[in-house]
């Protein structure tokens, strides 16, 4: 049977923001069956974060990545060089069209200067508050380093992260959120779920993290098995799950879809697979 493995990136593969590291770069280069990856990050933060080590610490060998919830596929290869191609690439603002996507930005802005949205003192706010990743966008309220997080990123990164556990300010925004969507754009087909820990991921319905499921199965894959860290509702990789439940009611599809805690979770998973277990 055809089998591959999607892997989510941050806090799967790598601690949240933090370089790939050599062990897990390891268990890749060993897992003797086709993988791809899917990512909410783009391209620029991903290089440093995770190719770029790959590759560094001796991968070598081929696969694709989804990178923005599935709105770019590149394929990367892992040589004596490394190399990445796009293969597709799809666009948010093509999709809403120009005055709906103009409609979108303004309301986001519009949110992140309202009360209810209001962060207190104590968290810095750091970088870009919404991110154009061409095929979604991510509104950060305590805002988003691009690349490597400087000292003030991680400050206010780990302040921001503290807060939303505390008080639960992102789930209890989602609903707001939502809602003012489907006011501003009635009829839109825009998911919304919640970002890494920091942000709010919206992308298009479809073009989320489930796109890189389903396109392995729609090019001949006969088995696919999914590894994430928020499979949660509201989640960004529960669109896996929805996509998984809305297409095989009664269970046993053909996705297999595992909830890891975090890094360590999945390197004792992928040590189960290589010993020939299962290891959920
Ligand atoms: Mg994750």
């Amino acid at each position: 049977m055809n089998r591959a493995v999607v892997f989510d990136i941050d806090n799967t593969l790598t601690k949240a923001r933090e370089a790939l590291e050599l062990p897990m770069a390891r268990r890749l280069g060993a897992l003797g069956r086709p993988f791809a990856l899917a990512a909410g990050s783009d391209r620029e933060l991903l290089m440093s974060q995770f190719f770029e080590p790959l590759h560094a610490h001796g991968f070598r060998g081929q696969f694709d990545a989804f990178l923005c919830n599935g709105a770019l596929r590149y394929r990367c290869r892992c040589g004596d060089q490394l190399e990445l191609s796009l293969v597709d690439e799809f666009s948010m603002k093509n999709h809403l069209g120009e005055s709906g996507f103009h409609t979108l930005l303004g309301l986001l802005e519009r949110l992140l200067g309202d009360e209810r949205f209001a962060l207190p003192s104590s968290v810095s706010i750091a970088g870009d508050r919404i991110v154009d990743r061409r095929g979604a966008l991510n509104l950060a309220p305590s805002g988003r380093e691009r690349g490597a997080l400087s000292a003030a990123g991680r400050k206010s990164r780990d302040e921001f992260v503290a807060f939303d556990a505390q008080t639960g300010y992102r789930a209890r925004l989602l609903p707001v959120l939502r809602q003012e969507l489907d006011r501003a754009l009635p009829g839109n087909d825009l998911q919304l779920s919640l970002g890494g820990q920091t942000s709010f991921d919206l992308v298009v319905r479809g073009r989320d993290k489930s796109f890189a499921v389903r396109t392995l199965l729609d090019e001949g894959m006969q088995h696919v098995t999914y590894v994430g860290d928020a499979l949660f509702p509201g989640g960004n990789d529960a669109a896996v799950l929805d996509y998984v439940s809305a297409s095989w009611p009664a269970g046993k599809g053909p996705v297999d879809v595992i909830q890891v805690r975090d890094v360590d979770h999945t390197a004792e998973l992928l040590d189960a697979w290589s010993r020939g277990g299962t290891g959920r």
